[in-house]
């Protein structure tokens, strides 16, 4: 039974060209695995391809969209679209610089292997040592730069750069040890406390903070750390006159008096974010220009699709590719985009228009099968068109011909979507149907723990109530009077409960499935149906359920068998679907898919360290592959108390594009409220079911490897059960032959779905990026917030299979790679002891370490394993925005909130330094909210916020802030609302006092400084990598 479910060929039927499969003559690819599209839908596809639907004429002209589309086209002032000279010759050789693969270094000489890495472990300590000679530091003022501005510290003063950092007059020794070097090592004092300080050189090499000697939480809070606090501390000097081991045994040269490097004098993500919304901020952004670089994700503005898909949908690493392979090489900047298909359009901004060929289907290229585009150019009065593609010159279908104006585009180009946005939808034909039938609309079935637990603290009670009402809010397409979503609902524990919730019953009934390890579905009629027919019925089931299992003592559950119990609901029912399961515990009960606790610190730090984040049995893979296969999505509310392998419970949520929710120690008093947003939020959010994604490109590259909540079943399909708007697919590229500056890279996404009414649809999605010979083009056209994006995906994703050093090592030493190729191939001439930023990777470094520092990343035991394998799966789906403030959290001075106005107080940077005893701070991150309190808050903030007279009296237990009538409660609360509402999960909020042992959390957040846990400083991350393009440029 359980391998019978799944197909092995790709799930749409033989003979049609859904996207879905390989089209013929992928020629341009050179890629033996395009070849593995079924042959019955291979194509005569000569270099003019064969006319579409040869007799086929017109169906009448198809509605070309809504009639507004006229309308709107018409403000666009016709971007030039870009045209295509044909290919360059095919070559399949792609270059392959992976950034995983330990045996593919880069042509750089790199110094990568462990002993290298070793030496700047060793060079790490010794700066240390050396930070803390003298204290001088005067606070020079980088001007965060113009254009091309670079960040350098160290050096004489230069005038040349545009924007360098530099922390004081010192003129230092020539490189490259100068910054290795006694000269340099600046350390902010307040980054650096006891618990925090390297030992003797660390032994195992990688840039990575060395064990904390004997570091306590809790009541070994050390001292100093109080004196710490406040902004006033940024000048102070902390000395620890010998309290550093480790001689400069790597130092080259005498030691020198040292000086510091002031933390406002290094690149500041708040600077570079404030600097792009003063810019760009509350502005139109039209995507009318090919390779044109988007506002930062960070900065709100109005934009307008004019033949570029927004970045709302793709952010791409890069806007402007290098030419060729050798130069991406050389520069080792990933080459991806990072696409959230369904994301959330504003309300102010046009939604997609839905074009309707009827029986026709779309018009696509022969050869390469890409869909109509503003990048086809129409030729020969308009009855041919030249794929931009693959370049193909096709015949346009009778139906669709359009005489040309004087400047060769067809007059009807602002009435058709398709030919002048880059992006829009298509009403997908039966072709692209599974067994080319229309498909059924989806159904959600809600599968509840209802073991011993779940029923005693009050889980199912909660999750019973809050159904009655959120059922009423299933996701509707815009006509629709009623949701055509099916529900069904299971209760299980160590067997299954189906229920029987037909209309015409007067009650519910139940039926017990007792055999875990061949599942099937006892009922067809009445398990899945309308909320609207039946729900008096299931109010009635959702009122007894509590009670029902009252009385049970089961302890032990299953679960993989709770999955495929959905997923064959679903496939008897022939439709897709998602799952919402509730479940609490570590599946002990004797059934496929069973686990026990394998959590082992002993692993860490170690080259089994990967084990940890595989899952332990090989049950679940495949499960979610059938889920896949059958368009079976699969969402889980986990609520664990102890360990419960999230591993392996999260694999088949992740592969199915569904969301993992966790709730450590769930108590329904305090942690209600987050859960039940989570739920709200996610039973109406915006999805598409049963979806397959194509990425095409012109020639020249194609994209190599693909990370998100997907499963592929071959190299260029992506298959996801279902996609909602908050997920994300970033999609690296590699060349595989010269890209032109003429034609540039044009990325085609289309996603093939069913609508939550059942209607089959495409949604494409066009960018026109730049290409360049230029390294120097390259740089300019970053964006630092897709790299990371981009970086920790791929790191995440080695973390399977990898030991974490490894992974680290090479993040760093691409880091370097990036930056020192820019150095010496863009950078006007400078001392080598300067550190120079490209513009637009000005926050690279800090960036990085942040990713670096990230638990995933950082081997330490104590951190859970469990939470690790959650962060771990989050990212893996996370879109642009996301990832950035997960990675960089925001922090805003809360006392300084003017009750008058609705502007949010301005961020602050993520550090220690910047909090101030006097102060109140709120510090998200997309998962986590924090406000916290100094020990000299004021009394009156206290009062207005949690009405209690002072800091003393504040209960840290509360996980919502009162609702009191006073302008601090109210505006701060609004505050807290307008900062939640953007982001996907519901952010628990904590409170935390300065000085109390739960502060140790919070700290982890403050980004900038050296972790508790481990994890460098933003300043001495900032020297390493500065020490590591030293050694590469030399
Ligand atoms: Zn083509």
């Amino acid at each position: 039974m359980s391998q019978q479910g799944y197909v092995a060929t790709p799930p749409y039927s033989q003979s049609q060209p859904g996207i879905g499969l390989s089209a013929p003559h992928y020629g341009h690819y050179g890629d033996p695995s395009h070849t593995g599209s079924p042959p019955g839908m291979m194509k005569p596809a000569g270099p003019l391809g064969a006319a579409a639907p040869g007799g086929m004429l017109p169906q009448g002209h198809p509605p070309p969209g809504p009639h507004q589309f006229g309308q709107n086209g018409a403000h666009a002032q016709g971007p030039p679209l870009q045209r295509f000279p044909g290919p360059p010759p095919v070559n399949s050789a792609a270059p392959s610089y992976a950034p995983y693969s330990p045996s593919t270094r880069s042509s750089y000489p790199s110094p990568v292997s462990t002993s290298s890495v070793a030496q700047l472990g060793t060079q790490l300590s010794a700066m240390h040592v050396n930070s803390y000679g003298s204290g001088m530091a005067p606070p020079s003022q980088g001007p965060p730069g113009p254009p091309s501005s670079t960040a350098a510290f160290q050096g004489p003063p230069r005038s040349p750069q545009p924007s360098i950092l530099q922390p004081g007059s010192q003129v230092l020794p020539p490189p490259p040890t100068a910054l290795n070097g006694p000269g340099a090592s600046p350390l902010p004092p307040s980054t650096h406390r006891q618990d925090g300080l390297p030992g003797p050189a660390p032994s195992n090499a990688q840039y990575q903070p060395p064990p904390l000697p004997g570091q306590t939480l809790g009541p070994g809070y050390p001292l100093q750390q109080a004196a710490n606090y406040g902004p006033q501390m940024a000048g102070a000097q902390l000395s620890y006159p010998g309290g550093f081991p480790g001689g400069p045994a790597q130092m080259a040269g005498p030691p020198q008096p040292q000086k510091k490097l002031d933390p406002d004098s290094i690149p500041s993500p708040i600077q570079v974010i404030e600097n792009d919304r003063a810019t760009r901020g509350g502005q139109v952004y039209t995507t009318n220009t090919r390779g044109q670089i988007p506002p930062l994700v960070t900065t709100d503005c109005t934009i307008q699709d004019q033949g570029n898909a927004s970045p709302r949908y793709i952010r791409c690493t890069t806007y402007c590719f290098p030419c060729t392979s050798d130069m991406a090489k050389q520069a080792q900047i990933p080459l991806a985009a990072i696409i959230k298909p369904f994301a959330t359009i504003p309300s102010n901004e046009t939604p997609l228009y839905l074009v309707n060929h009827g029986e026709t289907g779309p018009v696509r290229c022969n050869r390469c099968k890409a869909y109509m585009c503003p990048f086809m150019q129409f030729i020969e009065g308009g009855r041919r068109y030249q794929c931009g593609f693959c370049s193909c010159v096709n015949d346009v279908p009778p139906f669709y011909f359009q005489h040309l104006d004087h400047i060769g585009r067809r007059l009807d180009h602002y009435e058709k979507p398709e030919l002048s946005l880059g992006s829009y939808e298509y009403v997908a034909t039966l072709d692209y149907c599974r067994k080319n039938k229309p498909p059924n609309p989806p159904a959600f079935i809600f599968m509840i723990d209802v073991s011993y637990s779940n029923i005693k603290n009050g889980l199912v009670k909660l999750i019973c109530e809050e159904l009655k009402t959120v059922l009423e809010k299933l996701p509707k397409e815009g006509q629709e009077e009623t949701s055509s979503l099916r529900v069904g609902f299971i209760t299980y524990n160590k067997v299954l409960h189906f229920f029987n919730v037909k209309s015409t019953l007067a009650r519910p009934q139940m039926m017990v499935v007792t055999d875990v390890s061949e599942v099937f579905v006892p009922l067809l009629d009445g398990f899945l149906v309308s909320y609207q027919e039946s729900q008096s019925v299931i109010h009635n089931l959702l009122d007894q359920i509590p009670e029902m299992f009252a009385d049970s003592n089961e302890n032990e559950t299953v679960f993989a068998p709770v999955i495929r119990a959905g997923m064959e609901a679903l496939k008897a029912a022939d439709c897709p679907g998602k799952l919402f399961i509730f479940h609490s515990s570590l599946p002990t009960a004797e059934a496929p898919g069973k686990l026990k606790n394998r959590d082992d610190k002993k692993l860490i730090n170690t080259d089994k360290e990967k084990i940890l984040f595989q899952p332990q049995t090989n049950v679940y893979d495949p499960l979610a592959k059938d889920c896949v296969a059958h368009g079976c999505c699969v969402t889980l509310f986990l609520f664990p108390s102890q360990y419960v392998d999230v591993a392996s419970l999260g694999l088949v949520p992740q592969l199915t594009g569904g969301t993992l929710y966790k709730y450590n120690n769930f108590q329904v008093h305090l942690d209600s409220q987050q859960f039940l947003n989570d739920l709200r939020n996610d039973i109406e959010k915006k999805i598409g079911f049963d979806a397959i994604m194509r990425v095409r490109t012109s020639t020249g590259f194609r994209a190599t490897d693909f990370f998100g909540g997907i499963y592929m079943n071959n190299t260029t399909d992506v298959e996801m059960a279902a996609i909602d708007c908050d997920k994300a697919v970033t999609v690296e590229f590699k060349h595989d032959d010269k890209l032109s500056e003429d034609s540039g890279a044009l990325i085609q996404c289309a996603v093939l779905y069913t609508t939550v009414s059942g209607q089959r649809r495409l949604r494409i999605h066009n960018l026109g990026l730049n290409c360049s010979s230029q390294l120097a083009d390259l740089y300019k056209s970053c964006e630092t917030d897709a790299l990371i994006n981009f970086f920790a995906k791929s790191a995440f994703k080695a973390v399977l299979h990898q030991p974490l050093k490894v992974i680290r090592e090479i993040l760093v030493n691409q880091t370097a790679h990036m930056l020192a190729c820019y150095r010496k191939n863009c950078a006007s001439p400078s001392a080598a002891s300067q550190l120079i930023l490209p513009d637009s990777m000005k926050v690279l470094p800090v960036y990085m370490n942040c990713l670096l520092k990230n638990c995933v990343l950082l081997s330490r035991p104590e951190i859970s394993t469990d939470e690790r394998a959650y962060q771990r799966q989050l990212v893996m789906t996370m879109g642009v925005a996301d990832s950035q403030l997960f990675f960089y959290p925001q922090l805003r001075p809360i006392h300084t909130l003017d009750v008058k106005s609705t502007t949010l107080p301005a961020a602050i940077r993520c550090s220690e330094t910047r909090l101030s005893e006097e102060g109140i701070f709120l510090l998200a991150n997309g998962l986590n909210m924090f406000l916290w309190l100094g020990v000299s808050s004021p009394p009156e903030l206290i009062q207005g916020i949690f009405n209690v007279p002072s800091f003393a009296h504040v209960n840290t237990d509360m996980t919502l802030l009162p609702e009191l009538g006073n302008p601090y409660s109210q505006t701060l609360r609004m505050m807290m609302g307008i900062i939640q509402q953007k982001w996907p999960y519901s952010m628990k909020l904590t409170i935390v006092k300065q000085r109390e042992q739960p502060e140790m959390v919070f700290r982890q957040f403050l980004v900038e400084d050296k972790g508790l846990y481990g994890g460098s400083s933003y300043v001495d991350f900032l020297c390493c990598v500065h020490k590591e393009i030293c050694q590469l440029l030399n």
